[in-house]
């Protein structure tokens, strides 16, 4: 498996109840560990860590952060007991830095729900080592693709890049909308889904602009803005949809991979 290119894959994580739900997109994740493979170490992009400045865990023992509030008890018993990939995390730091991307490592910051709920369906055996790539809050889908972009080789060194988001993510429609999509998400859905096929990058880069139902889907950038970094990591190859399904209405669990993705995913 050294040999091995790993894909870049972006995941929808949903509600932090994920890993207790009986929904399509919980059985999608259950099966896409195996079906990957074991990856040497995994990289993981959460919608959940914003940051000015790029930063990356250099934790040993990453912590399992609860950063939600309101959810059933059992959820803020779950850990996720990974070791951290201090390694990792240097070079990451160091790729972004010759990449013109200031990057730290943060050697505290553990994982935050967006990585180790769906890792706790993933890799159940929470044995791989983890770091965490922050997104950030000052930068819109190209820094996101630049910072992708940057860490691209990684793939061919055993790293699975893994980035959480968000495919339709508003939490305004969570409220209200539960039992089936709207129309505007179940278009913003077909309509990522065809342009990752297409490998269409201006359009999604400019999705804002291309797609009316864009502030809808995406109220906030933040949890689409890992798919970019996925999309970069994935080194202009065309995607493919790995998975599309709804969750609580309106809240798109789409999954895509770049790269050489195994048969049936
Ligand atoms: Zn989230």
């Amino acid at each position: 498996m050294n040999d091995r290119t790993w894909p870049s894959v972006f995941i929808s994580h949903g509600a932090p109840t994920l890993v207790l739900e009986d929904i399509p997109a919980r059985h999608f994740l259950a099966s896409l560990g195996k079906r990957l493979g074991r990856p040497q170490s995994i990289l993981c992009v959460s919608a959940h860590w914003q940051m000015r400045l790029a930063a990356v865990s250099g934790a040993e023992k990453p912590e399992t952060i609860h950063d939600f509030h309101g959810f059933p008890e059992a959820l803020y018993r779950l850990r996720y007991p990974a070791p951290g990939a201090p390694e990792l995390a240097r070079r990451v730091a160091d790729l972004c830095t010759a990449a013109g991307i200031a990057c730290a490592v943060d050697a505290v910051r553990g994982l935050d729900h967006g990585a180790w709920n769906p890792l706790l369906l993933l890799y159940p055996q929470a044995d791989i080592p983890i770091t965490q790539l922050s997104i950030l809050t000052q930068g819109g889908p190209r820094a996101h693709r630049a910072l992708g972009q940057a860490i691209m080789q990684l793939r061919r060194e055993g790293v699975l890049v893994l980035a959480s988001g968000g495919a339709v993510h508003s939490l305004r429609q969570f409220q209200v909308d539960r039992d089936r999509p709207a129309p505007w998400a179940l278009a913003f859905d077909e309509w990522l889904a065809e342009t990752i096929v297409a490998g269409d990058e201006a359009a999604l880069l400019d999705y804002r602009d291309s797609r009316p139902e864009a502030k809808a889907a995406h109220p906030t950038d933040d949890h689409f803005l890992p798919l970019f970094v996925a999309l970069g990591a994935g080194g202009g190859d065309r995607g493919k949809v790995l998975h599309r399904s709804f969750a609580h209405g309106s809240l798109g669990m789409a999954a895509f991979g770049w790269g050489d993705l195994p048969a049936g995913t």
